[in-house]
């Protein structure tokens, strides 16, 4: 069943997606030049970005995200170059997260927040990234009742990592 308050009930509660431990900012996902240049339109005073090493784990992360493309992970996030991630405050909450929940406009913000807790595989089947601290994700145990519960239809979860992958670099543009 739609639940549209479950992740002002999650909030309520803390900590919610939009934060992360203190010292595990190589969790973060990567932004996009894409996602950012749209962001800095919608939102120019607000949050920020910062770069970050490719590290081990970093790259660990991304390679569990997308196990069919261990090749192009290592070309697009090369150990030792960098990427752009959301900026956090000392407890680890995105600067972007305002007392009303994210401050960007839901159509731009980054890719991977409006897909998650969802993720798509190669060939399109949907998955969970479990995450402890997810009210949605404890109330709603299947993939399904989860889809339903946040109002994400299959179709909009497949659309939105199609963007993702062509805005992270792992796909190319349609022509
Ligand atoms: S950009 Fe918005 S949705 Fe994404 S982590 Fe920051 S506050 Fe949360
Ligand atoms: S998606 Fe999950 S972790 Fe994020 S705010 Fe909603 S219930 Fe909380």
């Amino acid at each position: 069943m739609n639940d549209p308050f479950v992740c002002a009930r999650c909030a309520a509660k803390g900590p919610t997606c939009c934060e992360l431990t203190p010292g595990c900012e190589d969790l973060c996902f990567p932004i996009s030049k894409y996602e950012r240049e749209r962001i800095l339109e919608c939102a120019p005073d607000l949050g920020g970005f910062v770069l970050q090493p490719n590290t081990a784990i970093f790259i660990e992360n991304l390679l569990r995200l997308f196990p069919d493309q261990r090749r192009t992970v290592r070309e697009l996030f090369p150990l030792g170059g960098t990427h752009y991630r959301l900026a956090l405050d000392e407890f680890g909450k995105c600067l972007f997260l305002g007392p009303e929940g994210c401050r960007i406009p839901q159509e731009a913000r980054p890719y991977y927040c409006r897909l998650f807790p969802f993720w798509t595989s190669e060939n399109g089947q949907i998955s969970i990234l479990e995450v402890a601290g997810c009210l949605a994700q404890q109330e709603n145990k299947t993939a399904g009742k989860l889809l339903k519960s946040l109002d994400v239809s299959l179709v909009k979860a497949r659309k939105i990592h199609e963007k993702l992958r062509i805005a992270w670099g792992f796909d190319s543009p349609p022509e």
